[in-house]
């Protein structure tokens, strides 16, 4: 199994940010600073909506205040 996941993630490589909620604080930055929309507001939460739209740029992981982000090849 964790053969297969690991050979997938070889052959397609796709960057996705991925928020770590123990220490986010939900404060939008990195809404205003993506430029292509993968974060949204959804109620009161920050989301990761559209990760397939990522293009790897690293301004949400830069800008974020608590470092909260991780973007992941
Ligand atoms: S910039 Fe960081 S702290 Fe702010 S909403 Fe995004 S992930 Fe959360
Ligand atoms: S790495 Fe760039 S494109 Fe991907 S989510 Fe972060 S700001 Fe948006």
């Amino acid at each position: 199994m964790r053969k297969e996941e690991d050979i997938r993630r070889k052959e397609v490589k796709m960057p996705h940010p991925e928020i770590d909620y123990k220490k986010c604080t939900n404060c939008g930055t990195c809404i205003e600073v993506c430029p292509v929309g993968v974060f949204v507001k959804k109620g009161n939460k920050v989301v990761v909506a559209k990760p397939n739209e990522c293009i790897g740029c690293r301004a949400c992981e830069a800008q974020c205040p608590n470092e909260a982000i991780e973007v992941k090849e």
